[in-house]
């Protein structure tokens, strides 16, 4: 058994850091030097839900718990874990028989459901309900007689889980390029599904490739992006063309946060960097630059964007405006193994409860 496939806690080394001054001299900056702050930014509804999970269940549990994959695609809130008795895994088998196991936020598939089932271990299920939402799309799909073209990353965990839904009636679509090759049996009988977590505007191109070939392809009944990657890429947008350069804060297996760097990009940014903590800025990306973005994908902690916003200042970047293009008040409902863990301890948390997305 190992405990440490997805172990993050590796001390990571800060570069050495140029004064302002130095900075300053080497670019200086005309306009006024200021920081557009986007909302909404961080944490959304499921990981939110995903993290006090795992945080209830040691709580209530005892370490070690383990997570089957990170829980959320974020490298501070998966070492925050670990350090708090959290035991990360690849898959079931690493798992003591009997042991306690939280699946992530990404879903799983009906195998992985069933080979926890066949080593007896206890479950707690943190699928976001909007990925459990397309799940039961594909199942019903695959049911009617339809194939399913699944709009998504290969290999990325929650595009796994829809997939074995109904592997033998789902094809996986990666980028436009796909849509143009992809080979189906009965174009009459075809319905598109998506990763939650895709370019809202790459998605779309994708199914008119899809639509032009297969000109009876279905939609889903509603959209299967997320609420939440929807607004985080709506609010940098907006900021985007206003910008010398975006901070996205995420991780890099985070594919909404990798996202926002290309919303970004695409709509006039005229930089955009990606990083996990604010020791990863380069004093380098400030030369010329009067107007800094700063956004954070949903799996990122808000903790770790007042360390950029710290930072920023440092370099003369106080003024932070916000720039709210959607307000978010979702709460979704703790899974239902750990409710009835907490209604029977007593735990108000059973009725609803946020993290402190402040790990
Ligand atoms: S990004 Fe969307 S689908 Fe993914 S966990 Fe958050 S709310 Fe759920």
């Amino acid at each position: 058994m190992s405990s440490t496939a997805v172990s993050l806690s590796m001390p990571v080394v800060p570069r050495r850091r140029r004064s302002p001054e130095e900075v300053a001299a080497a670019a200086p900056v005309t306009g006024e030097k200021r920081v557009l702050l986007a909302a909404p930014r961080g944490y959304c509804a499921g990981v939110d839900r995903a993290v006090i999970a795992v945080e209830k269940a040691l709580e209530h549990h005892g370490a070690p718990v383990y997570v089957r994959k990170q829980i959320v695609h974020n490298v501070h809130v998966v070492s925050s874990l670990e350090a708090r008795g959290a035991i990360f895994v690849e898959e079931n088998d690493e798992v003591p028989e009997g042991a306690l196991v939280v699946f992530s936020a990404h879903g799983v598939s009906p195998a992985v459901v069933q080979s926890a089932a066949d080593r007896g271990l206890r479950t707690i299920d943190a699928t976001c309900p909007l990925v459990t939402k397309v799940h039961k799309e594909a199942v019903r799909f695959a049911k009617e007689d339809n194939h399913i073209l699944l709009i998504g990353h290969e290999g990325h965990e929650e595009v796994e889980g829809t997939y074995g839904e109904a592997p033998e009636s789902t094809t996986i679509v990666n980028n436009p390029e796909e849509a143009r090759t992809v080979q189906v049996a009965d174009p009459d009988h075809l319905i598109w599904l998506s990763q939650t977590t895709l370019s809202v505007d790459e998605t779309m191109e994708i199914v008119d490739i899809l639509r032009e070939r297969f000109p009876n392809l279905q939609n889903p009944p509603s959209d299967d992006i997320c609420y939440a990657t929807t607004n985080r890429q709506s609010a940098i947008k907006e900021i985007a063309p206003q910008a010398d350069l975006v901070i996205v804060v995420g991780s890099a297996n985070s594919s909404n946060s990798v996202r926002l760097v290309e919303v970004a990009l695409e709509y006039g940014a005229k930089a955009s960097y990606r990083v996990d903590f604010a020791h990863e800025i380069d004093e380098s990306w400030f030369e010329g630059v009067a107007s800094v973005g700063v956004t954070s994908g949903a799996s990122v902690p808000e903790i770790l964007v007042k360390d950029v916003l710290s930072l920023l200042a440092e370099y003369g970047f106080a003024s932070v405006e916000e720039v709210v293009t959607a307000t978010e008040d979702i709460l979704f409902s703790l899974p239902k193994e750990l409710r009835a863990t907490l209604k029977a301890a007593g735990d108000p948390a059973y009725k609803g409860a946020r993290s402190s997305n402040l790990l």
